[in-house]
Formats: structure tokens, C-alpha cells, sequence
């Protein structure tokens, strides 16, 4: 009655009546007109709509969330299964090649996405693991072969001279074969041992000023007596000043070993010449000689470890074929390079391009 005597007093009111068991919400708003309030309106809503759509939201919800977490879920797992699936035969290949059989490619050829670029980066991987083991097993074949052969003509020149007893002379024969031949032993431990501390990064290099026309001097100057004791012209003509940062005895040993090789390889008679020169930013060192030349096959094969063109001739000459290798990880160490052209009959020419301090 409370809210009917305000109601007729101009004012809404709310109010929640419960009949029975039907709960109502009730509203009474006053009828006005021009004459004032004539009456009020009382409207109930009952709220069991309501509760009843609430309830049959709550029941789809119960049932719906589990279904599509059990979607989500299986579409999830399906999803990364498949993307993982590349992934898990990667492993597998992966997983079979070994350090002893490098030759295997996991050569999926999978789609140029992440997984398809691990596995082409994998594979790349494999081939550079590939290739150094190669080098390795054939760095070694070579060394073992290069030193078996001094060994055996050693063993050979003792055998002979226990043969028989000798006089004096005889044994100085043989002890100064022997000599030259452990020499040369010598010198090829000594290489290996260069080329596999430099592979192993193992070998310092100083950095210090060099005058290259010194270095360049000193090697010409070491090697004349060889020159001349064979009987070539040995030219040395100076270039400008050159100052290198480099480390001095590996730059002498560099252009030792190609004043030598030419030294070696050109026939008496002929002419070997040594110059350099230098730009701003670069210095050139060339050796060239009037030598029997390199025929083109051979040219890009020079360089490698232990090649040699006429093995038989090298061998008497005492070469092991790592001069020109030593002499090109020199020159790279130092920042430059090491080339050379060479015509048949008429000569080599070796140009060295380093780098100026
Ligand atoms: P080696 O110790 O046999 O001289 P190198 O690595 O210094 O080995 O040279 C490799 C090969 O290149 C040599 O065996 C030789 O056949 C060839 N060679 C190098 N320098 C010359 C040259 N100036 N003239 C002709 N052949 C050369």
C-alpha cells in the first residue's frame, strides 16, 4: 500500500512479490494527466523467463566448453604433429649419419618454410663436415706416403751397406745419402707440422712493420748461390719502399719458396726474376722465370697439398708438393693472394698481392 500511496503521489516504484511459487517483479508507475495523478499501473513480470534462459545458457555452456576443448585440444595436437613431423624425420636421418659416413644427405625437400631451411642448412652443414673430414683422411694418406718413401730408400741404403764390409769411403758414401735423405725428411715434417698447426690455427702471427723490399732482398740473396751453382741469371730488381704489418719470417719463407721453385724447375741457361712493386692500399711481388712454364690442367691444381706435376722430377729435386700450399696460406693469412699464369716452354710467372701496412 506503501508504494500505491507514492505511486499516487507522482513517484515509480519497484517492488518483488512472491505468489505462491511464481516470484514477480513488479513495477507501478502513477497514471497522470492534466488533472494531476488519476491512478497508478502495477505490471509483474515473472522472472522464470529468465531464470529459464539463464538455465539453458548454463546447459549449452556445460556441454559446449568440453566439446570444444576436446576440439581444440585434438586440433592442436594434430597441428603440431604435422608441423612437427619434418622435424622428427630430421632427427631420424640426423641420427644415422655418423662421423665415419658423412656422404648421407637428409635431402627431405621440404617446403621453404623454418623446418625446410634447418634441414637445408643441416645438409650444407654436413657437406662442409664432409669435405674437411675428406681433406683430413687424404692430408693424412698423403703425409704417411710422402714419409714412407724416404723411409724405404733410408732402409734401402742401410741394407746395401750391411751387405758387405766396406772401407771408409764406402761408409762416408753412405752415411752422406743418407744425410741429404734424412735431410729432406726433415724438411717435410717440418712443412706437415707448419700446415697442421696453421690449419689448427695454431701458428701466431705477429703483426709487425716489414720492410717488403728487405724480406724481398734477403730471399733473392739466400738462394744466388743455388742460382748460380746451376748456372741462371738470378735478377732482383728493387721496387719502391714497402712497409707490410706482417710477420717477417713467414713473408721470407713465402717468397723463398718461389724464388726456389723457380730456381728449381728453370733448366740452366735460363733466367729467373724477382721484382715488386706497391700502390697505395697494395704491394705485388712477382717471381717470374723462363722455366718449361705449366700447362693450363695443372695450373689450378698447383696449389693443393702435396701436387706435383712430374713427381718423379720433384722427388729428385727434393720437392713434396707443399711449397706452393705453405706459400698461399701465407699469403692469405696476410690478407692477399697468390697467383699464377704460366705459358708452356716459355715461362711462370707467380704474382703475390698483399695488402700495405
Ligand atoms: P714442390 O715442393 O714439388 O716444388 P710446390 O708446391 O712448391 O711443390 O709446387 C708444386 C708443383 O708445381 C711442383 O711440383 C712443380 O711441378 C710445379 N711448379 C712450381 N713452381 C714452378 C715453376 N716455377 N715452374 C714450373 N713448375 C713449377
Amino acid at each position: 500500500l506503501d508504494a500505491i500511496q507514492s505511486a499516487l503521489e507522482g513517484q515509480s516504484r519497484d517492488r518483488d512479490v512472491d505468489a505462491g511459487d511464481v516470484h514477480l517483479h513488479v513495477d507501478i508507475e502513477p497514471l497522470t494527466t492534466d488533472q494531476g495523478t488519476v491512478g497508478v499501473m502495477e505490471v509483474g513480470l515473472s522472472d522464470d523467463d529468465a531464470r529459464d534462459t539463464l538455465r539453458s545458457f548454463l546447459l549449452i555452456l556445460a556441454l559446449a566448453y568440453p566439446l570444444a576443448l576436446i576440439a581444440a585440444t585434438g586440433g592442436g595436437i594434430f597441428l603440431a604433429s604435422r608441423a612437427l613431423s619434418p622435424i622428427d624425420r630430421l632427427t631420424r636421418v640426423a641420427r644415422k649419419i655418423t662421423a665415419e659416413d658423412l656422404s648421407q644427405r637428409l635431402d627431405l625437400r621440404l617446403p621453404d618454410d623454418e623446418v625446410g631451411r634447418l634441414a637445408q642448412t643441416f645438409d650444407e652443414m654436413i657437406a662442409r663436415l664432409d669435405e674437411s673430414f675428406r681433406r683430413q683422411r687424404q692430408f693424412t694418406a698423403d703425409a704417411s706416403h710422402e714419409l714412407r718413401t724416404p723411409l724405404t730408400a733410408l732402409k734401402g741404403q742401410a741394407e746395401v751397406a750391411l751387405q758387405r764390409d766396406r772401407d771408409i769411403e764406402g761408409y762416408k758414401e753412405v752415411l752422406t745419402a743418407v744425410n741429404a735423405e734424412v735431410d729432406r725428411m726433415i724438411r717435410l715434417v717440418a712443412s706437415l707440422l707448419n700446415l697442421a698447426r696453421a690449419d689448427s690455427g695454431e701458428i701466431p702471427i705477429t703483426r709487425e712493420p716489414v720492410d717488403l723490399g728487405r724480406v724481398i732482398t734477403d730471399a733473392a740473396e739466400q738462394l744466388r748461390p743455388a742460382a748460380e751453382a746451376k748456372n741462371l741469371t738470378l735478377r732482383l730488381q728493387s721496387g719502391p719502399d714497402v712497409t707490410l704489418a706482417g710477420d717477417q719470417d713467414l713473408l721470407l719463407q713465402l717468397v723463398l719458396n718461389l724464388v726456389d721453385n723457380a730456381i728449381k724447375y728453370t733448366p740452366s741457361g735460363g733466367a729467373v726474376d724477382v721484382t715488386w712493386s706497391a700502390d697505395g692500399r697494395a704491394a705485388e711481388i712477382r717471381v717470374s722465370d723462363t722455366g718449361p712454364g705449366i700447362a693450363a690442367e695443372h695450373l689450378p691444381r698447383i696449389f693443393d697439398r702435396f701436387y706435383r706435376i712430374d713427381k718423379a722430377r720433384s722427388r729428385d729435386g727434393g720437392g713434396s708438393g707443399l711449397g706452393l700450399s705453405i706459400s698461399r696460406w701465407i699469403a692469405e693469412t696476410h690478407g692477399g693472394s697468390i697467383d699464377v699464369t704460366s705459358e708452356p716452354d716459355r715461362g711462370t710467372t707467380f704474382v703475390v698481392h698483399l695488402p700495405s701496412a
